[in-house]
């Protein structure tokens, strides 16, 4: 049997950095995954959706195109062309993450883990120790259990798609679903979503949620909201029939699930490790990222925080420096995390919402703007950007930044490094603008 320093389960974002990280500070890595290298985000997450995103945009520039002056009558496009290309591409970026694996010195191993004891991992028959375990499985989609629900698609499905589908189904109304129908849109197919609640976005800050909805309908996107899908049945045509809980129903050619994801532990025999779950199956750590086995850690989705990939890797690396590296502190803080929703338009936000900042601080005060950009000036659709600062205290300390409208995904990494730094609204006004630009707003809101 192969005894290691380091044994990481699953070759998502958080594995591979960490697997990397301690082969670097020396220690013996073995790196385990069962399917294709750079898990969900390079695979079926962030990497094809922001293709998908980029393709969307050509077509809302298109769209825009006229009031520039050009014509451009004629144009057209193909779905499978798109994803052929888009395809070759995450097959390449698979291969970059074989060699930068083998480049760090990692040994690599294709197959499905699960434990055998707190030091032992089996894979098709085969045993494996070490002296630290990390489980870095990440989740997968969730589908309801409806009938018919097999007939629908999930994210991953979404990017399996040969085809566009002339109207679709969105069921949900996470970042997921949102980024997702908004591509569909954008492409040119018949968009209702299906929102159990009255809101997308339910924890983003209220003035990015709104203006979202209103923009997604102006975009033509049909919003049904405090509607659940019942049933699906497949009509002799192929299409599908969607039974809705009002007792009417809509006919779709595709519908996407987008209502969740449930973390990868139920296969992995944690019992035979002692690791104890946490509610729907996370794996709760420490703030060392070390679960109730003090020598089994997890990192990523698999723990049910902050679902995204830059948390899953920076947290492997700094449990790869606290382990092998001599840096017992070494740690990630979860707060103040900047994210962006890709969708149309962008969303960027970091810190509080204006409700939380209210649960949490005595003194708030808000700053909020709304424009249209100049881009837009000159288009015939006229979407507005909008965004607000929620600020704390006598100081006016920036505890969020939401901003929905283009460039806002490009805008916020900045911002989140000043509000990181606990910059005030003070130091916003003195700061110089950057003119002409949508981003300038935020430094000159009073
Ligand atoms: C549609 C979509 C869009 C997204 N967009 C973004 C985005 O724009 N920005 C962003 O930051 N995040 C985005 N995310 C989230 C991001 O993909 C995840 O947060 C990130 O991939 C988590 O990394 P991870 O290492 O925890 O898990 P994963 O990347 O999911 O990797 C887990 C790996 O473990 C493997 N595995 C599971 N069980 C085993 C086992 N028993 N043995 C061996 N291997 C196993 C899996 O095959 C997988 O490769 C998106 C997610 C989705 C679904």
């Amino acid at each position: 049997m192969t005894e290691y320093d380091y044994l990481v389960i699953g070759g998502g974002s958080g594995g591979v950095a960490t697997a990397r990280r301690a082969a670097e500070y020396g220690a013996k890595v073995l790196l385990i995954e069962s399917d294709r290298l750079g898990g969900t985000c390079v695979n079926v997450g962030c990497v094809p959706k922001k293709v998908m995103w980029y393709a969307a945009s050509i077509a809302d520039a298109l769209r825009d195109a006229p009031g520039y002056g050009f014509t451009v009558a004629g144009h057209e496009f193909d779905w499978a062309t798109l994803k052929q290309r888009r395809d070759a591409y995450i097959e390449r970026l698979n291969g970059i993450y074989a060699g930068m694996v083998q480049k760090a010195g990692v040994d690599l191993v294709h197959g499905f883990a699960h434990f055998v004891d707190p030091h032992t991992v089996d894979v098709t028959g085969h045993h494996f120790r070490a002296r630290h375990i990390v489980i870095a499985t990440g989740g997968r989609p969730n589908v309801p259990p409806i009938p018919g629900a097999e007939l629908g698609i999930s994210s991953d499905g979404f990017f399996g798609l040969e085809q566009q589908p002339r109207r679709v189904a969105v069921v949900g109304s996470g970042y997921i679903a949102v980024e997702l129908a908004g591509v569909f849109n954008a492409l040119g197919s018949e968009v209702t979503m299906l929102v159990r609640g009255d809101v997308l976005l339910r924890p983003f800050d209220a003035l990015v949620r709104e203006e979202l909805m209103s923009q997604m309908q102006d975009n033509g996107v049909e919003l049904r909201l405090h509607t659940q899908a019942k049933e699906i049945t497949r009509n002799a045509d192929g299409s599908l029939k969607v039974a809705l809980d009002d007792g009417s129903s809509i006919e779709v050619d595709c519908l996407l699930w987008a209502i969740g994801r449930h973390p990868n532990t139920d296969r992995l025999e944690l019992d035979a490790a002692g690791v104890e779950l946490g509610e729907g199956g996370v794996i709760p750590t420490d703030a060392f990222q070390t679960t109730n086995v003090p020598h089994i850690h997890a990192i990523g989705d698999i723990t049910g925080q902050a679902e995204l990939t830059p948390v899953a890797i920076a947290a492997g690396r700094r449990l790869a420096a606290r382990l092998f590296r001599d840096q017992p502190d070494s740690k990630l803080e979860y707060h103040t995390i900047p994210s962006v929703i890709f969708s149309h338009p962008p969303i960027g936000t970091v810190g509080l919402s204006e409700d939380q900042a209210r649960k949490e601080h005595a003194e708030v005060k808000v700053y909020t703007t709304r424009f249209t950009a100049m881009y837009n000036a000159m288009t015939e659709h006229r979407p507005k950007t909008a965004m607000k600062l929620v600020c704390a205290g006598p100081e006016e300390r920036i505890v969020g930044c939401h901003v929905i409208g283009d460039g806002a995904d490009e805008m916020l990494q900045g911002f989140a490094v000043a509000i990181r730094m606990g910059a005030t609204k003070a130091d916003f006004d003195d700061t110089i603008a950057i003119h002409p630009t949508s981003a300038e707003e935020m430094v000159t809101m009073r």
